[in-house]
């Protein structure tokens, strides 16, 4: 599927219906570059699952945890290396429950489980944003 925003208030929208599908266990990839709305999307999503604020970005800390309807783990991976980092904060156990969104998981795809969701946002204006998902 393939939308088009124009602007973050709407990429919140979009996250917050594709959320409707998604049941936990599971792991969606947010890719694209800085300043795409990984993180804006990350709001919306969370937003379904009743947690209305403090949605960040967890460039600096590696991952937030949010307990709403369903726990949300949300991930920034920008600033890892090595999986080992990655390994050594609980990443394996923390991702067999909730929904775990991951910011920058492009380097670590090997070490995502096969049914992961890709889901890619790409700038094509100012406050154009192209988001693409396989068939959820
Ligand atoms: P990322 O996490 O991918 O680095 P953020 O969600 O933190 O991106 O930031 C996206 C930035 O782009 C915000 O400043 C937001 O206001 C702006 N923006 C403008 N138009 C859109 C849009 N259509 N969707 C999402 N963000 C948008
Ligand atoms: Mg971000």
């Amino acid at each position: 599927m393939e939308y088009i925003t124009h602007s973050p208030e709407e990429t919140e929208a979009v996250a917050f219906e594709l959320a409707k599908k998604i049941k936990a266990p599971r792991v969606v990839c947010l890719t694209g570059d800085l300043g795409a709305g990984k993180t804006a999307f990350t709001r919306g999503f969370a937003r379904f699952f009743g947690i209305e604020k403090g949605v960040s970005s967890p460039t600096f800390i590696i991952m937030h945890r949010y307990n709403g309807s369903e726990v949300i783990n949300h991930y920034d991976l920008y600033r890892i290396n090595d999986y080992d980092e990655l390994a050594d904060i609980g990443f394996e156990e923390q991702i067999e429950s909730g929904i775990s969104l991951i910011e920058w998981p492009d380097a670590f795809m090997e070490y995502l489980p096969e049914d992961r969701i890709v889901i890619k946002i790409t700038r094509t204006g100012e406050n154009d944003r192209l988001i693409i998902t396989e068939d959820l």
